[in-house]
């Protein structure tokens, strides 16, 4: 989020100097600082055996799967927003989560925290914000996701993690996808 008005009382904010940050957005009203934040939240890559767990929601890709994500709450720790969301969305309870790293999304000030996740327990019981949702092979997932490049990115991690050294999984690389 990048503030060009106050969000206490709405006035528009000058840039200001800052000795250690250059120019930030200030109220001269309130004589706070607005820095520009990043929008955290998680993506989550769950697995079980050889499978992982995709969904759909054509409001973000109309012809590809994702993985499970959602933003982090005030008051909670990254992790918390991990076991929670894949909670809420699939009914799914995980265990021995792994941060693979981050990743910004320009334009939307998206700051990705992607995780890998072993499943625990419970049966799939979708969100009613979930289109569809189900687990797929995960020599499958990397040409079922063709428009998430985020989420591809974290499935070759994931097969990394796994040590997978077959073909299959990157059969879409380089278009030669065929499902
Ligand atoms: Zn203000």
């Amino acid at each position: 989020m990048i503030f060009n008005y106050c969000p206490i009382c709405g006035s528009k904010l000058i840039i200001k100097d800052s000795w250690d940050e250059g120019g930030v957005p200030y109220c001269e009203i309130d004589k706070t600082m607005f820095f520009d934040l990043p929008k955290p939240c998680v993506v989550v890559a769950v697995i079980k055996d050889d499978k992982i767990l995709l969904l759909k929601q054509s409001y973000i890709f109309k012809n590809s799967k994702v993985l499970i994500s959602g933003y982090v709450g005030i008051g909670e720790s990254v992790e918390d927003t991990v076991y929670r969301e894949v909670k809420e969305e699939t009914g799914i309870d995980i265990e021995n989560i792994k941060y693979l790293g981050s990743d910004f999304v320009k334009g939307k000030e998206l700051l990705m925290l992607t995780y890998m996740a072993k499943y625990k327990s419970g049966d799939i019981n979708k969100s009613s914000e979930v289109e569809w949702l189900d687990w797929s092979h995960i020599e499958d997932a990397l040409c079922e996701m063709s428009e998430d490049e985020v989420g591809k990115r974290v499935v070759r991690k994931v097969l990394k993690e796994m040590g997978y050294d077959g073909k299959k999984a990157f059969r879409c690389e380089g278009n030669q996808c065929e499902i």
